[in-house]
């Protein structure tokens, strides 16, 4: 799909995230060079070198959206700037500490899983809800919004309807941003109200 077709469809509070995991050097500049300024990477390991190879673009902004261990945050909050996948407490703690000490202050959204789902992390909501003033009172980090994962097997129905539910939370949370909908769902996500949508393959072509 072409950008700016995309973005002639998109009302203006939504902001594409271009994921870039498995894609070229070269497919990132040629997007970058199209205006697109959001990108995120998944895995720290395979970011790293790209992000170093692109440093000359520095409009660039770096988002983390893939599962975060904690021997890699210090490198995540180094290199990122927003960082869509804070899935527990104690997550969140480390990256505030670490934020701390590196004088960074990123964006954060919580990520939210909510239909049971083994294969995804996240917080269950009587768990965001039980850790919230705690978190929203970590230093240098800035809570902004919520970031849910359908379930794969999920009917594009279900999928708008559990897009619905975070965005429902997200406000009762007094949240601007919610970072749901990926290729296959975008759609459904833009409808129930998502502000980020996050497209890989959609974008760049197949991984
Ligand atoms: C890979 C990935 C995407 C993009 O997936 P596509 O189906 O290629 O659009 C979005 N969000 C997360 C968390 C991902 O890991």
């Amino acid at each position: 799909m072409n950008l700016e077709e995309l973005r002639n469809l998109l009302p203006s509070k939504v902001k594409v995230l271009a994921v870039s995991k498995g894609q070229e050097i070269s497919a990132i500049r040629l997007l970058a060079s199209s205006g697109q300024v959001d990108f995120g990477e998944s895995r720290v390991q395979e970011a790293l070198p790209k992000l170093d190879s692109l440093k000359d673009l520095q409009d660039i902004r770096w988002h983390f959206i893939g599962s975060l261990q904690a021997n890699k945050v210090r490198q995540v909050v180094r290199n990122f700037d927003v960082i869509h996948s804070v899935d527990s407490l104690k997550l969140a703690k480390r990256i505030s500490r670490i934020a701390v000490e590196e004088l960074k202050s990123p964006r954060v959204m919580a990520q939210v899983k909510f239909r049971n789902d083994p294969t995804k992390g996240g917080f269950n909501c009587e768990e965001l809800i039980d850790s919230w003033n705690e978190l929203t009172e970590l230093p240098s980090m800035d809570f902004v919004g919520l970031m849910t994962i359908s379930p794969l097997s999920f009917d594009l129905t279900q999928r708008k309807a559990l897009f619905k539910e975070c965005r429902l939370f997200a406000d009762n949370l007094g949240l601007e941003d919610c970072s749901m909908g990926m290729s296959a769902d975008w759609k459904e996500a833009v409808e129930s109200g998502a502000t980020w949508i996050r497209l890989g393959t959609s974008l760049f072509g197949s991984r």
